[in-house]
């Protein structure tokens, strides 16, 4: 096999693996709940006070890795077509997405969300210190899109802050509340 192609080839499968990271980022840390990140920061558990952190602006962290998933998958899409032209590609290319990219890494987040987006928090927020010009242009623009709806955002918010404060009794009864979440629920 030509040298050249090999090179090419490992380039797609590391544009894959971070492919792959931005997708299961997304699930474990929009999957993430707050109170169980609270909880696993006080029992010292490393990333997870960053992973909170994240989770607490949710425009900037979604923006962030959609436009690193968006990049890459993009970059995957254009080298596979000068590779191996647009039929193949596109055959070859979605299912690869799809199956290790998208599928496998966003069930595997699942498992344990909150665990999971307490290891990959640091990784995250460094992507998002470097996608900030990016983050900052495409947040605008989608706060201008998103301007007659804001008022429907604002109760969506407040049902999420009810589930939450929900969790968070549940939490409280089967004991695995601690003395800090007390501040969370004085500040819903
Ligand atoms: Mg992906």
């Amino acid at each position: 096999m030509d040298a050249t192609l090999v090179v090419w080839i490992l380039v797609l499968v590391v544009l894959v693996l971070f492919s792959a990271f931005f997708s299961s980022s997304e699930t474990a840390l929009i999957g993430s709940g707050r109170v169980k990140l609270i909880h696993l920061s006080e029992q010292g558990v490393r990333g997870a006070g960053r992973a909170l952190r994240l989770v607490e602006q949710p425009g900037d962290l979604l923006a962030t890795i959609l436009v690193g998933n968006n990049l890459v998958n993009v970059m995957v899409a254009a080298l596979a077509t000068a590779l191996l032209g647009p039929f193949y590609a596109t055959l070859v290319i979605t299912l690869v997405l799809l199956i290790f990219a998208e599928i496998t890494p966003k069930t595997l987040a699942t498992i344990n969300p909150e665990r999971f987006a307490a290891r990959i928090a640091l990784p995250v927020e460094i992507f998002r210190v470097l996608f900030l010009p990016v983050v900052w242009a495409t947040t605008f623009v989608t706060d201008l899109l998103l301007w007659p709806f804001l008022g429907r955002q604002s109760i969506q918010k407040r049902r999420l802050s009810r589930q939450e404060l929900l969790t968070a009794i549940r939490l409280g009864r089967a004991g695995a509340a601690g003395p800090g979440d007390l501040s969370f629920l004085s500040g819903c």
